[in-house]
């Protein structure tokens, strides 16, 4: 497969991924651009003239992998559309009523006041799924070339010069052999490659670690959200409800919470983040989501109604401190992919928006430079530095390290820190570690002893009725998942023998418990173990590449418009 002949297309701009940063990136940039050629058409000078911006996605349909069921703060929206509500922007409601609350496994202890960190006034409950299946085709009708079912498989390079991406090639099965339908992915080049592939991309994972960008900086640390949307009895929603709960059923050692919001038509949005820093091996993000639901105070919310869909994603929580070099030749990083995420608020996609405005920015001053380089496109950086995404940041930059001893201890320390302008007793420059390391050895579960390395505990029971709680394959279903199964597996398992001589023994193979979509499974195989992986079931969620112990596990883009088909999610 050397010598193979692509398809190559030359475009001025390239966006990787069609999230909010690139979307947001991608109109602010044509807009720009407009402006400054009618300027000069205007006083009869020279304009930037034509100039090619594209957005490749890997989802089928633009929006189809958008997934955050999110209480919005809309200042980037309303600058960058303000005519965002005559062009029937999808919002669902102004917040209208917060509860936060601490949990314990039979009772709800509401918090008189809201903690002021955690207030919402002001802010909009939206659907980021439905946000970007509206904002796609205003992009698109700027003259932006929108590009689903466009994979990025790899970055090209000329040195440590990004010069853009190869797309993932079509038609190859399940064993590597090229079928009649075989189509080779194109090479894009691009002056400009703009990363915003969301949480944990997989060519900025490459990016960072082939040209050092998180050099100097804390690891990137992540939680996992699973959520559902339900439809309840007509009138028992209430639009812009938000809850937030603290405490059950996640363990003190492990950061999370879960959250209830209200949005149109009777519909619930409802879910569960666990910080993929967990200690016990046997967290399973979705199962504990299935006992949040069983907590009287939500299945009461619950009742007379029925779960229409499922779906999940990691969240990349380290913030300022974690936040790899966002720019250098021929390249910057926007968005998730880039932790431009509030994690005290848990807020990404105003932060991802402003990003990738702030990037069209550097961009059309790049363009009318036509210097490409790191010095120029350090302008990002510079842009970054003086708007308020720096400034919410900075303030929470210790935010996430302060629960490195539990719940409580956070608690206490992140209070301080919001008091002092982000800075509690521990002090300021608080380190992380990866999430993957602090994962505990199968003797952290007291009381037991594996008689065979393949026995594990017994775990809580969750009884999966089909009304309140479903299995894992059941939610998968709700999320619309599908990919050809006659092609390569995108979850690259680099040593298979790892799997079984070392983590069943270590860790009880954790990647049975931490994926919310039942993708791996260890099977018994001629009185041996063999791990199994049910890739069609993906739910693009990345979860096993960051939470993997041995990080073995490599997410690749799989053949595009494979993978979930996310509605009102
Ligand atoms: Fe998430 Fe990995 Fe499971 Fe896919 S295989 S759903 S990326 S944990």
């Amino acid at each position: 497969m050397q010598n193979i002949e692509r398809d190559t297309l030359e475009v001025d701009v390239l966006f990787v991924g069609a999230g909010p940063a690139s979307l947001a990136g991608a109109y602010k940039l044509r807009q720009l651009i407009n402006a400054h050629n009618a300027a000069a058409e205007k006083s009869g000078q020279k304009g930037l003239g034509e100039v090619v911006i594209a957005v490749i996605e890997k989802g089928r349909e633009i929006g189809s992998h958008m997934i955050s069921g999110a209480v919005m703060d809309i200042r980037a929206l309303a600058e960058l559309l303000p005519d965002y509500l005559e062009r029937g922007a999808p919002l669902e409601s102004i917040v209208t009523e917060e509860d936060v609350s601490y949990l314990t496994e039979k009772r709800k202890l509401k918090f008189p006041i809201i903690p002021p960190p955690l207030d919402n006034h002001g802010n909009y409950v939206v659907s980021l799924n439905k946000l970007i299946r509206w904002l796609g085709p205003i992009v698109e009708e700027s003259d932006v070339m929108l590009l689903p079912e466009f994979p990025a498989a790899e970055t090209l390079f000329d040195g440590d010069r990004v010069i853009g991406v190869r797309t993932g090639d079509k038609g190859i099965g399940r064993d590597g052999e090229i079928k009649d339908t075989y189509t080779p992915g194109a090479d894009i080049f691009a002056k400009v490659t703009v990363l915003g592939e969301g949480s944990r991309g997989s060519l900025t994972k490459k990016l960072v670690q082939k040209l050092k960008l998180d050099r100097g900086r804390n690891p990137q640390v992540y939680a996992v959200g699973v959520k559902e949307i339900w439809e309840l009895p007509k009138g028992s929603v209430k639009p812009g409800f938000v809850m937030h709960t603290l405490g059950y059923p996640l363990p003190d050692d492990t950061f999370g919470g879960g959250f209830v919001y209200g949005m149109q038509n009777d519909l619930l949005d409802l879910g569960l983040v666990v910080g993929l820093d967990y200690r016990d091996p046997f967290t399973d993000p979705h199962r504990l989501f299935q006992q949040f639901k069983q907590h009287p105070a939500i299945a009461k919310m619950l009742e007379g109604g029925k779960m229409l869909y499922y779906g999940a994603k990691s969240i990349p929580e380290g913030g300022y401190y974690s936040q790899p070099k966002y720019y250098g030749d021929g390249f910057l990083i926007i968005g998730d992919s880039a932790s431009f995420l509030h994690s005290q608020k848990l807020k990404g996609i105003h932060m991802a928006m402003k990003s990738g405005m702030l990037a069209a920015e550097a961009i059309f001053e790049a363009l009318l430079a036509d210097r490409y380089d790191d010095e120029q496109l350090s302008r990002f950086r510079q842009l970054v530095e003086a708007s308020y995404i720096e400034k919410e940041l900075y303030e929470v930059r210790n935010f996430h390290q302060a629960f490195e001893n539990g719940r409580l201890l956070g608690l206490m320390e992140s209070g301080l820190q919001w008091l002092f302008g982000g800075v509690g007793i521990a002090g300021d420059h608080l380190h992380a570690k990866p999430g993957h390391t602090r994962i505990r050895t199968l003797d952290y579960v007291v009381g037991w002893e594996p008689k065979d390395p393949g026995e594990v505990p017994e775990l809580p029971a969750v009884k999966y009725d089909n009304k309140l709680t479903f299995d894992k394959v059941t939610d998968v279903y709700r999320s619309g998942t599908e990919h050809d199964e006659d092609q390569p597996s995108h979850l690259k398992v680099l040593d298979v023998n790892i799997c079984i001589e070392k983590c069943t023994k270590e860790y009880g193979n954790p990647c049975q418990y931490f994926c919310p979509a039942a993708v791996y499974e260890i099977e018994a195989e001629g009185g041996g173990r063999r791990p199994k992986l049910n890739f069609s079931n993906c739910v693009h969620c990345k979860t096993c590449d960051i939470m993997d112990p041995y990080q073995i596990i490599d997410w690749v883009t799989p053949e595009g418009g494979g993978g979930p088909n996310y509605i009102n999610l």
